[in-house]
């Protein structure tokens, strides 16, 4: 076989954890794999994975390890020699970064391990000898890390506690999407070179990447199959939305000019009744893409609420030059779970872009992520919205340094960015830009460094059309190569193995790629 055989085994079995998101993490990775309710033989398979918590193997698991499967699974509570010690939430160390964590569980009787998690200090992969197989034992489970660093512990519904240094008033009596943060303010932000605190890394993108890793060492020297983040394999992508705040046409006219002069399209997210038809017009003429600004702030009128969302789609559809496909809440007003979000599939919006900071202290990675996801429902299953969310990271640098932060977290936001190879999002009122050269200055540099650093300019319809178009190619394993199915154009085939990648660009969406030459090596 040229490529590794991954299967993901799905069960519902248990479900206090969302370990069942496992298989969004993959999709996002890009990874060639299948799903399977049953265990499969090992013959069939070169690594299963468990994406379950039930909290013991079952008897079928420990049958495919002794007939000499290999296994991977996450934070069991019993293992092979006994019961697991449990780990308090803590962080792990993970490429020279600390990563958050929440619960984990170290096992007895490893003959191997590696990494490094919690305090005390516990394995953070272990590996134990079944029968003729090998169980793969992830002491923290990273589906469940990351729902809880991009979604929450669960539904937003009172403040969290400002940031004790007094940078980030969360406590303002408004919900928002930042009440649903569950970093920590004193442990998990750095300061920019201009002293500013942010939220640094990526922790939810850098512990996916991780897994990858691991399970590229897990079916070694196979390599794994997958397709590359960004169209053309660009290293990062770079998105500007625009809120409408105050639906001033003249504000809406000189950030027209002004991105023209940039040469930079971007989302508008409008207020109800926007900059009107005539302008709504020439933005969507300029390459640019007109979107929602939902708009549930109590003391402008609006309302939190399904039917409320809906009207506003209505009405903004009526008017504009193409229905939205993207949303954005004003404020960053945010409550419950996941009911946003089911109000977007409904309406047709396929990205939202919510989910971001709303203080000068808590700019940057507040849920660990830059890449577009598809979110959670509270159920637990592995059941997921069909759009895709894309948190933004800072909104109008230089504006009010105190207030809202300065330009001094671009070099490192963007760095950040491009190591997790995802996608930076940033945020500007067009009313900011049409007073403020600083605002404008910021956006500016902020853009020169994204195109040195060859980052793809891209708006969220296209974010959300490419992450779909990605996400349904299919790999096909056939006799010397890969049978590609459906690839969108600029798609580029990876092939991952300790240590190497090996790109292979898909000139047509359907093709059989030869692997031929691709003899295992270690
Ligand atoms: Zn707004």
């Amino acid at each position: 076989m040229p490529v590794a055989r991954i299967q993901v085994l799905i069960s519902s079995l248990f479900s206090q954890r969302f370990s069942a998101y496992l298989p969004e993490l993959l999709e996002q990775e890009g990874l060639h794999f299948a799903r399977t309710e049953r265990v499969p033989h090992p013959l069939e398979v070169d690594l299963l994975i468990r994406a379950s918590d039930a909290p013991t193997l079952s008897e079928a698991e420990v049958a495919f390890l002794m007939a000499g499967g290999r296994l991977l699974a996450f934070a069991l509570e019993q293992g092979p020699a006994g019961a697991a010690r449990p780990l308090p939430p803590g962080h792990a160390r993970i490429d020279g970064e600390r990563l958050r964590f929440f619960e984990g569980r170290a096992l007895p009787g490893a003959d191997h391990a590696h990494g490094e998690a919690g305090e005390p200090r516990a394995p953070l992969v272990q590996e134990l000898r079944v029968g003729a197989g090998t169980l793969l034992h992830l002491s923290v489970d990273v589906a469940d890390t990351v729902v809880r660093l991009q979604q929450g512990h669960g539904p937003v519904e009172r403040d969290l506690p400002s940031a004790p240094d007094g940078s980030a008033e969360t406590e303002d009596g408004l919900l928002k999407a930042d009440d649903g943060m569950t970093l920590d303010w004193l442990e998990d932000r750095r300061l920019t070179p201009g002293g500013q605190p942010y939220f640094a890394v990526a922790a939810a993108d850098r512990w996916r990447r991780w897994l990858l890793q691991e399970i590229v060492r897990a079916v070694s020297p196979l390599p794994v199959a997958r397709l590359a983040y960004w169209p053309a394999a660009a290293p990062a992508a770079f998105h500007l939305s625009l809120d409408s705040d105050g639906n001033d046409p003249a504000h809406a006219a000189s950030t027209l000019a002004f991105l023209a002069g940039l040469g930079l399209r971007a989302t508008w997210c409008e207020l109800e009744g926007g900059y009107g038809p005539e302008l709504q017009r020439a933005i969507h003429a300029a390459g640019h893409e007109v979107a929602l600004h939902y708009n549930a702030l109590e003391r402008e009128g609006g309302r939190w609420g399904g039917d409320a969302f809906a009207a506003q789609l209505e009405r903004h559809n009526a008017q504009a030059p193409a229905r939205a496909t993207s949303n954005k809440n004003h404020y960053t007003r945010f409550e419950g779970w996941d009911e946003l979000f089911a109000w977007c599939d409904a309406g047709g919006i396929t990205l939202d872009g919510t989910r971001g900071g709303s203080k000068m202290g808590n700019r940057g990675f507040v849920f660990g992520t830059c890449h577009p996801y598809r979110p959670a429902r509270a159920d637990r299953s592995g059941a997921r919205h069909a759009l895709f969310e894309l948190g933004f990271l800072s909104q109008d640098m230089d504006l009010d340094a105190a207030r809202w932060g300065d330009s001094s977290i671009t070099g490192p936001l963007l760095s950040e960015v491009e190591a997790v190879s995802g996608c930076a999002h940033l945020l500007c009122h067009p009313a900011h830009l049409h007073a403020h050269a600083p605002v404008r200055d910021a956006l500016e540099a902020a853009l020169r460094l994204a195109r040195a650093r060859g980052f793809l300019e891209l708006t969220a319809c296209e974010i959300a059309a490419w992450s779909r178009a990605r996400r349904a190619t299919r790999l096909t394993p056939r006799a010397g190569g890969l049978q590609v199915s459906g690839a969108p154009q600029g798609a580029v085939l990876e092939l991952l193995r300790v240590g190497s990648v090996r790109q292979i660009p898909l000139e047509t969406p359907d093709s059989f790629v030869s692997l031929a030459q691709e003899a295992p090596h270690a």
